[in-house]
């Protein structure tokens, strides 16, 4: 990697081979110390060439000939993101999570079989429901969070690929990666994991058996609602992440250099957004518990959810910035306690320091696994005291008309 310079910001080049010795954080707070060679700055720049020069022997000694299959601000990104996940072979960046996703799933062969989560990101299981079957891929839905139910949908030979989500949008689901793994694997087929809502703050699925990792980098990595992107990250760059990377370089997936310079600089603060986030999801997550306007509180950081035991064992650190509510008086009372907040933003998305209030239901439609009585609260960087007294109030107006 050109540039490449000591954390400490020394000339000190370290050894390939030799093991990381300092914090995933300090890391990411100096995009891994990289420099740049022209002006020692130590801030990258944001490369925005589309095409190169062809040297008079007529190679391209850059490594860079068209801007479509590879950009050196997009590397710098993937680098921190492989760095982030303790990705051995690397990362790759979309230009959304669903091309990154799609692009998995564009790698399969006609003939292969799916096994995907019942409680996933809605948009994704809409496209697999409609578009697998084009290609003559079949799914199968299950919920994942039951490893046995998931070891009898997994049908050896068929089954390429499983698809898990967890915490699983919107209901916060909690699936065993380490169990699914070897499942997935002893049946011959590979496990991809959406781990938008955990993050690598709180899991890094590769160090749990997975094989690929996909994100939204729209969310938390971005963390500031200004950025569309998708990543995915291997731990084998094997003939599948290959035909992958095919896909993008064909198909102009590729992260914008703009974008990419965007989620470069919001991942030197990524651990100190993510720390604040979950720790506010928690607090929240704790006061709304057992409040009379509210059913239930899905959270897998509270002791009684069902997917605390695993959600402890798999992630640190806390558990995500994401919780629903389940509102009591069902869904006219949700919705018009989503009316009712000034604080929190009532849009969709997740992941940004701002917080955010969703009627899910009304999102995801009829075929949805979302009760009508749920909001999707996305937990920002604002007082938590805040945030706690203005959904309070809003919900106590809704409840007296
Ligand atoms: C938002 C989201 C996606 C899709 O990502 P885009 O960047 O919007 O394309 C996929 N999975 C999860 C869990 C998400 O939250």
């Amino acid at each position: 990697m050109s540039g490449t310079n000591a954390p400490d910001g020394t000339d000190g080049m370290p050894d390939e081979t030799s093991p990381v010795d300092f914090s995933r954080a300090s890391l990411a707070a100096q995009a891994l110390g990289h420099i740049d060679p022209t002006t020692r700055g130590v801030v990258m720049p944001l490369h925005v060439a589309t095409t190169f020069i062809r040297d008079p022997d007529n190679g391209y000694s850059s490594g860079y000939s068209y801007a479509r299959p590879d950009n050196a601000t997009v590397r710098e990104a993937e680098a921190v993101l492989a760095m982030l996940e303790g990705a051995q072979a690397g990362a790759m960046l979309f230009g959304s999570g669903m091309a990154a996703a799609t692009a998995v799933f564009g790698a399969l062969e006609p003939g292969d079989h799916v096994v995907a989560g019942t409680v996933m990101y809605w948009a994704l299981k809409r496209w697999l429901r409609a578009e697998l079957p084009r290609r003559g891929v079949t799914v199968d839905f299950v919920g994942t969070d039951d490893l046995a139910a998931l070891k009898a949908a997994i049908r050896p030979g068929a089954t390429k690929l499983v698809w898990i989500e967890t915490p699983g949008n919107p209901l916060w689901t909690v699936t065993d990666i380490a169990a699914a793994a070897e499942i997935v694997h002893a049946a011959g087929a590979r496990l991809a994991v959406d781990s938008t809502a955990a993050s690598p703050f709180h899991t890094r699925p590769l160090e749990l058996g997975a094989d690929i990792v996909m994100h939204s980098a729209t969310k938390i990595l971005n963390g500031h609602s200004d950025v569309v992107a998708g990543a995915l990250a291997t731990a084998k760059a094997d003939a599948f992440w290959e035909r992958i990377g095919g896909i993008r370089a064909g198909s102009g997936g590729i992260l914008g250099p703009f974008e990419a310079y965007l989620l470069l600089r919001s991942l030197r603060t990524f651990h100190l957004r993510a720390a604040a986030q979950s720790a506010g999801a928690q607090r929240l997550a704790e006061r709304f518990d057992g409040h009379p306007h509210i059913v239930q509180v899905l959270y897998p950081g509270l002791p009684g959810d069902p997917g605390h035991a695993v959600a402890t064992r798999q992630m640190r650190d806390g558990f995500g910035f994401m919780l629903s509510l389940r509102v009591a008086g069902g869904e006219a009372a949700a919705i018009a306690t989503a009316a009712r907040v000034r604080l929190w933003k009532r849009a969709t998305s997740l992941g940004g320091v701002e917080s955010l209030i969703e009627h899910r239901a009304s999102v995801e439609g009829p075929d949805s696994p979302c009760p009508p009585d749920l909001l999707r609260l996305s937990t920002g960087i604002e007082s938590t005291d805040d945030l706690y007294r203005d959904l309070d109030a809003a919900l106590t107006a809704a409840h007296a008309k």
